[in-house]
């Protein structure tokens, strides 16, 4: 009954059923499967409120997909939960003169991204998915990524949205204003609700001037507080033109390259605070040769890290010398996601310090692990310019069960909030984590989170099990 209501609605296209959902069963990293009910593939926003309506009368479970490409299994759905692939929304439209896109949430980064520079504008998400990850699956997850440093995460560069409601109703906030103090702000708040709240169909998104220049570095840090004070002095120097701080210490180095050999070392000695350090500019006085002939924001990162090298703040640093050397450097970042996932199975922990933080913690968080456990496995990187770490713990798998899971959990994160971080910085909640929101979160917002809950969704057809468990 609720199938053929389906049908009717979408379309035969527009409902999958049996083999057919196999594309949309697995992650990213084809680890986990989870087969849906069905898949609905509605074509416009229309479909998606009518999809809505019938699974809300039916009390069929509904599991917004984008890309698929979330680490914490936001987007696989549990027994019997039908997937909602926002796949054929995928309308773009760009505004040159308001440096305003329109994007379908099916949309992938990539796509918003090169249709924006066409026009010699830039959204400046940076996160290694963005061949799959969807403008709908950026904002449900709030994403961050590399630039979030200069230009913040999704949430900061989205202006208006439209959104459908579990019951099929549609919330249209598609503004492209700086500025609409118009009560509740709905639109943030269905920016990282990780598809429990609401369905997001399109949004109007905020572009910026595509980077005329830009000017890289792999530097070898004496130690972590040599790499902060670095980041602020350039901060300061450049007037913001820091683009990406990112942490890539010698052992996580080590790690990609075992994977990937193909990738060169970006420095001949290792270096536990490797930092990738990139300036971005549009202004013409930076493109624009200096002396020597090369562009003037090289000259000011060269100048920045001579100064350090002087100092004794930097001990090594490589410039490279083509686009195709910086692009090496940053695939070797980029690719450390796969090359953590083919070593093995690791707890890992996506989480937020305060930056100035960030060395201490380190420090503290690996002698307390190998006090209980000494031979432990730890790996580290991250996003340091927004005291970001993606931190990983391998332990003996002998024993391994989840009671030492959740102590080494407790360690971690004990330490996380004994200097007021976050155990979830950028990635979310999902399906992974909703045990450490339910025990780290201030009680008083997890009670005012499930009241949202409970308004916007009463029958929890949205995405049950993600976010509040
Ligand atoms: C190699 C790699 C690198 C990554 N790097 C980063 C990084 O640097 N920073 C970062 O923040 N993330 C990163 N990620 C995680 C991931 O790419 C982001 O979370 C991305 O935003 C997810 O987009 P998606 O379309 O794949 O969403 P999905 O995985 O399909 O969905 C993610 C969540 O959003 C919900 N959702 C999806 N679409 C909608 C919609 N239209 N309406 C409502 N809810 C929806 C889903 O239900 C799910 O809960 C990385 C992932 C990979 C594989």
């Amino acid at each position: 009954m609720t199938l053929a209501a389906l049908v009717e609605a979408l379309g035969a296209d527009g409902v999958l059923t049996g083999a057919d959902c196999e594309r949309y069963a697995r992650d990213w990293a084809g680890n986990r499967r989870a087969m849906p009910a069905m898949v609905l593939r509605p074509r416009d926003v229309a479909g998606v409120s009518a999809a809505l309506r019938i699974a809300a009368g039916a009390g069929l479970a509904v599991v917004p997909q984008g890309g698929n490409t979330g680490v914490c299994a936001g987007a696989l759905p549990g027994a019997g939960m039908a997937v909602l692939s926002l796949d054929r929304l995928a309308g773009l439209d760009i505004d040159p003169r308001a440096r305003t896109a329109r994007a379908g949430a099916g949309v992938t980064l990539q796509a918003l991204q090169e249709a924006a520079a066409a026009h010699g504008l830039a959204f400046p998400v940076e996160i290694g998915a963005r061949g799959s990850a969807t403008i709908g699956g950026v904002l449900a997850t709030n994403a961050g990524g590399f630039n979030v440093l200069r230009h913040g995460n999704a949430r900061a560069l989205c202006l208006g949205l439209r959104a459908v409601l579990a019951g099929g109703q549609v919330v249209d906030l598609m503004t492209a204003l700086a500025k609409d103090n118009t009560g509740y702000d709905l639109r943030d708040l269905l920016i990282g609700s990780e598809g429990t709240l609401a369905v997001i169909t399109d949004a109007v998104l905020r572009l910026v001037p595509a980077p005329r220049v830009r000017a890289t570095a792999f530097a070898a840090f004496r130690d972590g507080q040599a790499a902060l004070d670095f980041l602020a002095r350039a901060e300061a120097e450049t007037g913001g033109l820091i683009e990406a701080f990112e942490l890539l210490p010698a052992r996580a180095v080590a790690l990609i390259r075992r994977h990937f050999p193909e990738l060169p070392a970006p420095l001949a000695r290792p270096a536990d605070w490797g930092v990738l350090v990139e300036l971005a500019s549009a202004a013409g006085r930076d493109a624009a040769p200096g002396p020597d002939g090369r562009p003037a924001l090289a000259g000011l990162l060269e100048s920045l890290l001579a100064e350090a090298l002087a100092s004794g703040a930097v001990s090594d640093a490589a410039l490279p010398q083509s686009e195709a050397q910086r692009l090496a450097l940053w695939r070797l970042r980029e690719a450390s996601l796969e090359a953590t996932t083919r070593e093995g199975r690791w707890i890992r922990f996506d989480i937020a310090l305060p930056r100035v933080a960030v060395p201490a913690f380190l420090e503290q968080v690996e002698a307390a692990l190998r006090r209980q456990w000494p031979g432990i496995r730890t790996n580290h990187l991250g996003h340091l310019g927004d005291g970001n770490l993606h931190y990983s713990v391998m332990p003996d798998p002998v024993g391994w069960d989840a009671a030492l899971t959740a102590r080494i959990e407790a360690v971690v994160l004990d330490l996380v909030a004994a200097h007021g971080g976050s155990f979830a910085a950028e990635h979310g909640i999902g399906r992974a984590k909703p045990h450490l929101l339910a025990r780290r979160k201030d009680p008083g917002a997890l009670a005012a989170m499930r009241a949202i809950k409970a308004a916007l969704d009463p029958a929890g057809i949205l995405n049950p099990g993600a976010v509040l468990g």
